[in-house]
């Protein structure tokens, strides 16, 4: 059986980013997303269960960009009516049917670089690009977490 569900889309019109003000512990939203992503059995048991699963995959990384396109480094172009930057979910590796969605190839970016990231002239130039800035920005964020677990003083 064959779920086909359009997360992106999905990701982007719901209110997916936390509020403003609203304090975020990007670890918990990061394990979190790492458990969603894992791929369950050969396939999700239900759409609920994939959608959910997707939503806070897309909390995470909407959360990692805090409002600043990981392709272009720009702020988002506008907030959505919530004031949260509106940036858009892409996914550097086409998502198998049973996923899954590793955060690793999960981004935050504007719509201008997200139609680069699909329509652009070298749209496997850019994939490569955004996946080793990810993986660099990941590696930056687990040291930062280790040296919160064990302070110098
Ligand atoms: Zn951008
Ligand atoms: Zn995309």
């Amino acid at each position: 059986m064959f779920l086909f569900i359009p997360v992106e889309n999905m990701a982007s019109n719901n209110r997916l980013l936390v509020s403003a003000g609203e304090e975020v512990d990007i670890e918990t939203l990061k394990a979190e997303a790492i458990a969603a992503g894992r791929p369950s059995s050969s396939t999700y048991n239900t759409r609920a269960e994939y959608r959910s699963r997707s939503a806070s995959v897309a909390h995470y990384v909407l959360t990692r960009a805090k409002g600043i396109c990981e392709a272009c480094f720009q702020p988002a172009p506008f907030n959505r009516p919530d004031r949260t930057p509106y940036l858009e979910v892409h996914h550097t590796q086409r998502l198998a049917d049973e996923g899954p969605d590793d955060i690793m190839h999960v981004t935050g970016i504007c719509p201008n670089c997200h139609r680069e990231a699909h329509f652009g002239p070298d749209t496997d130039a850019f994939r490569k690009r955004l996946e080793k800035f990810i993986a660099e920005k990941e590696g930056a964020l687990d040291q930062e977490t280790r040296a919160d677990d064990h302070p110098a003083s």
